[in-house]
């Protein structure tokens, strides 16, 4: 890995500089959340962020997504090959980048490689920025506070310059055309070092650190613990959304006015949701609000562990920020932290 210093006044020079090739997409401010969006002036691109209220994954993953058009009159398919845009997502958090690794797991398997997925992710340069963790933020539990691949370029804010991580040609070179690119000196060590150590202070130490968190979760697989959630539970699918890790997606096809034509069309869907365990005949394989919750964490802290030897959750606390009844996996830590107390 290399490293570079930039003055923090440079970063409008380097935004200029994707938006020549690129589309930039970065934090914004709406209202009192952040969101990442499109922008046109590197003035808007808002850094210091907390987390944005959804991820980044509708760059990769859009909720819906055409996947080829037919025609029922000439019996034809067409395969749909959308135009994807090359794209930078700029300002991308440690935890994100990570969700992304977690998505690239699944979407780039050799055995099911998905085109669609790929070309989104091939067209897209991720620039991430170091952070300061909130009170939701737990991705220090998850292995996921540190970005190690998954980025082109990582910005850690050493004052007043960062210091930059460089991950790819394409973006060094950017990077060097735009910046007054120096090494890194002592002092620039020693201010990263505080930085990490700053941050690593930061973390809410209310949300308990729990080991063998897999193991916790077949061995309480039956507690009471689940039906009291799922007492809870609305089944709004705001945990899914949010979550830069949650990829289910349902298959629907949407027919013309005429219904001669249409198009096969993938969208998000959510295992919170009372039908997505419906088969046919009407059987649901998890007809309860509880037994859905229970799935949903046991996806995040054991099942896609046990195939990828890494949490799919990550940390980043959108679902704590977003389910209306405190359901998080937050909410479990705890529940297992009561257990050994
Ligand atoms: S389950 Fe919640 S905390 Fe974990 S990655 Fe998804 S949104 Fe973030
Ligand atoms: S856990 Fe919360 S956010 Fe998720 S479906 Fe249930 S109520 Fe909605």
């Amino acid at each position: 890995m290399l490293y570079r210093v930039i003055d923090k006044g440079e970063l409008p020079a380097l935004v200029n500089a994707f938006m020549e090739r690129y589309e930039v997409v970065a934090p914004v401010k709406r209202g009192s959340k952040y969101v990442f969006a499109s922008v046109a002036d590197a003035a808007d691109i808002q850094l210091d962020y907390p987390t944005t209220a959804a991820s980044p994954k509708k760059y990769f993953m859009p909720a819906r997504e055409t996947l080829f058009e037919f025609d029922a009159v000439a019996n034809e398919v067409t395969d749909f090959a959308e135009e994807v845009r090359p794209r930078v997502l700029f300002g991308v958090h440690a935890c994100d980048i990570n969700g992304i690794l977690n998505l690239n797991r699944v979407f780039e398997d050799p055995r099911y490689p998905d085109p669609y997925y790929a070309a989104h992710k091939n067209a897209t340069l991720i620039v991430g920025v170091s952070c300061m963790p909130s009170e939701f933020c737990f991705c220090n539990l998850m292995d996921s506070e540190e970005a190690r691949p998954g980025y082109d370029l990582f910005l850690t804010d050493i004052g007043d310059k960062y210091l930059v991580s460089i991950g790819s040609v394409v973006a060094a070179n950017i990077l060097e055309g735009a910046c007054d690119v120096r090494d890194a000196t002592d002092e620039d060590r020693i201010a990263f070092r505080a930085t990490t150590r700053a941050r690593q202070d930061a973390f809410n130490d209310s949300i308990p650190d729990v080991q063998e968190i897999p193991m916790l979760m077949d061995a309480f697989h039956e507690d009471g613990f689940w039906d009291e959630l799922g007492g809870r539970c609305l089944s709004c699918n705001a945990c899914a959304n949010v979550c830069p890790t949650c990829y289910c997606f349902d298959i629907r096809d949407t027919l013309d006015p005429g219904a001669a034509t249409g198009r096969r069309e993938r969208v998000w869907d959510a295992c919170t949701s009372p039908q997505f365990a419906m088969v046919a005949g009407g059987h649901n394989f998890r007809p309860t609000p509880a037994e859905r919750v229970r799935h949903r964490m046991y996806h995040k802290l054991n099942g896609f562990l046990s195939k990828h030897d890494r949490s799919l959750c990550v940390g980043c606390g959108r679902c704590a920020i977003a389910c209306k009844v405190d359901i998080s996996p937050i909410e479990v830590l705890k529940f297992f932290d009561r257990k050994g107390a």
